[in-house]
């Protein structure tokens, strides 16, 4: 049986022809591939800087620290989210705190986010998730969290070429810095543009942006003018401690050319979605809501039948997805005390919610068999 997974990378002959170019090259690793990704990644976002990274993840640690994020310090996150978004904050001795969801949206709730100032003293900065690709609304979370000094990680690894549209009428793409001080990107393969692993993460922050640079590698850095003394050509310091977080030029170059279907696949992801809307109109199934600029990583449904629906889909080759269980009930961060109750809309969301099979190359005979399939179950 043809497995129909809930996401997948779309891998044409371009792709393959420009890893082998880079497989021929000199630079397998911190070659002209990086700069190239790097420009044509911020033009795309709409961001001054970018700098490519190894994963998503190590983009979130790199702009965390970016901040001077320290022990004893409070970041708040949404418990809707891959765990990355929150253990940023842990990987620099800081604690998590989180505020619900939008019962509508799915992404962080901004009076709890109000709230949670007030609760929790200390919150230095914001991880807010463009959960599913529905762009959060920046310039409101931004009103918040400047009224207490804190700094905005916009975790955008579902929504590069999303936006949401301010209160000027402008569209904002998500990473484009107007609001947040960073947004970080992954290429993980189910991600829009896929690198295998890779991650970016963008800014408008001249100075934020060469500190990453930096702590990308070791915390060495080359260049005379930053450093204390210079013995010769071969000198360098290390001036913080950083960490190996580069990304191969074979990914930067996969990255290339991927960034070049990224509208198409964008425009693809919407029809989708609208199939979707329109093919189970009238099922006892809550379907999402969205504004043009959702990015549609993820296609959501609830149903209070959800167990029974994602066991049956798996067994007509059908591999739908629960995204996600709540951060805040991962044995981890219970262990610090957060438990079930203490954010109920997520908690309801995450009984009920199956993430449908939502990719570009996922044709529409594949995804007619996903909606009959549907239908039948509840027929
Ligand atoms: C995928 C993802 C990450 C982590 O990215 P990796 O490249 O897998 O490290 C972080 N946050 C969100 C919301 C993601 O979807």
């Amino acid at each position: 049986m043809k497995i129909i997974p809930y996401g997948r990378q779309s891998i044409d002959d371009n792709d393959i022809h420009a890893v082998t170019e880079v497989l021929r090259s000199d630079y397998l690793t911190q070659g002209p591939a990086i700069p190239a990704f790097e420009k044509a990644f911020a033009e795309y976002i709409g961001a001054r800087y970018a700098v490519a990274v190894s994963n998503g993840t190590a983009a979130l640690h790199l702009a965390a620290m970016a901040n001077n994020l320290q022990p004893g310090d409070k970041v708040l996150t949404t418990p809707i989210t891959f765990a990355a978004s929150a253990n940023c904050a842990r990987y620099c001795g800081a604690e998590v705190v989180f505020a619900d969801i939008d019962p509508v949206t799915y992404t962080i709730d901004l009076d709890k986010v109000q709230e949670a100032f007030e609760k929790y003293p200390g919150i230095k900065g914001v991880v807010p998730v463009d959960f599913a690709g529905y762009a959060t609304d920046l310039e409101k979370l931004k009103a918040i969290a400047d009224r207490y000094g804190a700094w905005i990680l916009e975790d955008a690894c579902h929504a590069p070429g999303g936006y949401f549209t301010d209160s000027r009428g402008n569209k904002q793409l998500c990473g484009n810095g107007q609001f947040a001080g960073q947004a970080i990107f992954s290429f993980h393969p189910v991600k829009h543009i896929a690198t295998g692993e890779g991650g970016m993460i963008t800014t408008n922050d001249k100075s934020v942006y060469e500190r990453l640079l930096i702590l990308r590698t070791h915390g060495i850095t080359r260049d005379p003018e930053l450093m204390d003394k210079n013995d010769g050509g071969w000198y360098m310091e290390m001036r913080e401690l950083g960490y190996n977080y580069r990304m191969p030029d074979i990914l930067a170059a996969l990255g290339v050319t991927q960034l070049k279907k990224a509208e198409a696949g964008l425009l693809r992801r919407f029809e989708i979605a609208e199939r979707y809307t329109s093919g189970l109109a009238g099922l006892p199934l809550t379907l999402p809501q969205y504004t043009p600029g959702h990015a549609f990583h993820l296609y959501v449904v609830q149903t209070e039948k959800r167990k029974e629906l994602y066991d049956y889909l798996r067994t007509q080759g059908i591999y739908a997805q629960v995204h996600y269980i709540p951060v805040h009930l991962m044995p981890y961060y219970r262990s610090f005390g957060w438990k079930e109750g203490d954010f109920p809309v997520a908690e309801a969301y995450y009984r009920q919610c199956l993430s449908l099979p939502m990719y570009p190359t996922l044709t529409d005979e594949e995804q007619q068999y996903v909606i009959e399939k549907i239908k039948s179950f509840y027929a």
